[in-house]
């Protein structure tokens, strides 16, 4: 559906050039919602940029539905472009105009006439939970209704493709998630595909079947949401998962002394890591029972994505000499990583 290959951009600017992507290639398919994740100034804008053409890339090529872009004449490009929507951080709404006015606008010149033109905004309204605020200017609205009049405007055209340039950074969490879930809406009710450019995991864990990460212009890992999160390779990519999870608030525990870490000789403190196919409540009932030791859990972040559980736990596990080890045995086969982060015989160690 979208194909980038071996994609350049360098921007020259007058204290030198910037190479904002390197060699990036990326196979989009129809219908997906594709996440591409990195910090400020990865190259995500330029990336989406680069796919509707709006920047011209400096080599390598963007195929949308078979069509080389740099291959079309202008004309080509702009109906091309048509089946691209778009919407942004800051909703670029236009001020003098109401909503009704910001979603028929790209509706315009093309042939439509005025029963037409009412037909499809009201429908879009109605799509958006914005029926009633039709002949409102942008500045009466909240920031989530604004976005939604983006989408709205984005959808007039009924795109194959929508591009979302941190669409929800400027949202507070429960509006990004009702974004979120009309972006989900939009996608299998028309199919399109969605492509969702962010800084925040988050928003990649709720909504992408497939992502990849950004580091300084290039695509450093790629692919299915669950693999990512199971095995991520990068740092990067670990540090994104990190920020999404309470388990790594154990190193604080430790660093600030805090008496929930002041454990005894005959316990440790271990992060339990779920791996592919392994299940989360019971194995722990199970090696209390079979191994008779005691286990608390302090920091639990076990999550179902993509149908299975990821995530992990840190607990304190009490027991009898080499009680403990053979628990740690019996996980590890049972597809559990299991990382002991503090042991009561031994000093601290920290593994951040
Ligand atoms: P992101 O969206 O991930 O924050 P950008 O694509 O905006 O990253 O920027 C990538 C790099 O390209 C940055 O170093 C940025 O300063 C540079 N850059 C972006 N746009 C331009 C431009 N129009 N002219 C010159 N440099 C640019
Ligand atoms: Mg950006």
């Amino acid at each position: 559906m979208i194909e980038l290959k071996n994609l350049n951009k360098i921007y020259s600017t007058k204290v030198g050039e910037v190479e904002a992507l390197k060699d990036v290639t990326l196979n989009i398919k129809k219908g997906e919602i594709y996440g591409i994740i990195g910090f400020s100034g990865a190259g995500k804008s330029t990336l989406v940029r680069c796919i509707n053409f709006l920047e011209k890339p400096t080599g390598g090529e963007v195929v949308i539905d078979g069509r080389e872009l740099g291959s079309l004449s202008n004309r080509e490009l702009r109906q091309e472009r048509k089946k691209i929507g778009m919407i942004f951080q800051h909703f670029n709404l236009m001020k003098s105009r109401t909503v009704f006015e910001n979603i028929a606008y790209p509706l315009k010149g093309n042939g439509h006439s005025k029963e037409e033109i009412n037909s499809k905004v009201n429908d879009l309204l109605k799509l958006v939970d914005l029926e009633d605020k039709a002949n409102v200017y942008p500045s009466q609205l909240s920031g989530g209704q604004k976005q939604r009049v983006g989408i709205a405007r984005a959808l007039a055209n009924d795109p194959k493709v929508l591009l979302c340039d941190e669409a929800t950074s400027a949202l507070d969490p429960q509006t990004t998630k009702s974004i979120l879930r009309l972006l989900k809406e939009v996608n299998k009710k028309f199919g399109i595909t969605i492509v969702i450019i962010t800084h925040e995991m988050q928003v990649v864990k709720e909504i992408c079947t497939r992502a990849a990460v950004m580091e300084d212009g290039k695509v450093v890992e790629e692919g299915n949401i669950f693999k990512i999160f199971s095995e991520p390779r990068e740092k990067i990519t670990k540090s994104f998962i990190d920020s999404t999870s309470s388990l790594t608030n154990i190193y604080d525990l430790i660093k600030d002394k805090s008496s929930v870490v002041d454990i005894k000789e005959n316990e440790k403190i271990l992060k339990l890591k779920y791996l592919e196919n392994s299940t989360s409540e019971p194995i722990i009932s199970i090696v209390s029972r079979e191994f008779n030791v005691d286990t608390s859990i302090i920091f639990g972040n076990v999550e179902i994505i993509q149908e299975a559980p990821i995530g992990g736990l840190i607990v304190i596990i009490r027991g009898e000499e080499g009680q403990i080890e053979k628990v740690i045995d019996y996980l590890k086969e049972n597809k559990v990583e299991v990382e002991v982060i503090k042991d009561g015989k031994l000093s601290t160690k920290i593994t951040a």
